[in-house]
């Protein structure tokens, strides 16, 4: 399976990535962590991108779609991959589409973890990364809404888009995304063309 987790910062989308990955038997593609170790290793990507990330701002496009690119051309992600934090753009939302088609792989679905701001900036107020401090986490959240949430609609366009209620234990929130990927599943089920040769 091929997905996409899109949520806000503080939706919990780490803690569920954990548990779908083990229930997937995916490559985990999470361009926040591919960033960070870009900048720990000084590479020429983390050095561009570092004053962004500190800023709560989107790293351009263009670099996050090479280092995108390079992940997915490797060969465990044959099997699929669950892309944790892209695309968050619509350029980058248009720039994987073109990847996909061009090698004729589809795309299961997209989950949306929905949970409301109050929640999560009372969640994101505990954690301590140093880019969570209030003014980058108000930054963070305004560049969710205005960069970010446009791709809802352009998944929601295209049938591809489940939003999950993000609102429960971690078991409850688990149980919804497991429906989801069923009806992702059923899909592409009655999309695929029947087998002439399996038919009655
Ligand atoms: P969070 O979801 O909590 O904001 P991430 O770990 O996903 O954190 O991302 C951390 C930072 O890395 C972001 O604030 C942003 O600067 C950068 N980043 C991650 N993914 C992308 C992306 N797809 N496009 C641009 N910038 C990104």
């Amino acid at each position: 399976m091929r997905v996409i987790f899109i949520g806000p910062p503080g939706a919990g989308k780490g803690t569920q990535s954990q548990r779908l990955l083990r229930y997937l038997g995916v490559p985990h593609i999470s361009t926040g962590e591919i960033l960070r170790d870009a900048v720990r290793m000084h590479t020429t990507e983390g050095l561009l991108a570092e004053k962004y990330m500190n800023e709560g701002h989107l790293v351009p496009d263009p670099i996050i779609i090479k280092l995108v690119g390079i992940r997915m051309d490797q060969a465990d992600c044959k099997v699929g991959c669950l892309l944790d934090g892209f695309p968050r753009t619509l350029g980058q939302a248009q720039a994987l589409d073109s990847y996909l088609q061009g090698r004729g792989i589809p795309l299961s679905g997209v989950l949306e973890l929905r949970v409301n701001e109050e929640v999560l900036i009372q969640r994101l107020a505990g954690r301590g990364r140093t880019d969570d401090e209030p003014a980058v986490t108000r930054q963070r959240f305004q560049t969710y809404r205005e960069r970010t949430e446009p791709l809802l609609e352009y998944y929601q366009e295209r049938g591809l888009l489940a939003a999950i209620n993000g609102i429960g234990t971690t078991d409850e929130v688990f149980e919804r995304i497991k429906s989801a990927l069923d009806g992702f599943q059923r899909r592409a089920a009655a999309a695929r063309p029947t087998d002439p040769t399996k038919s009655a």
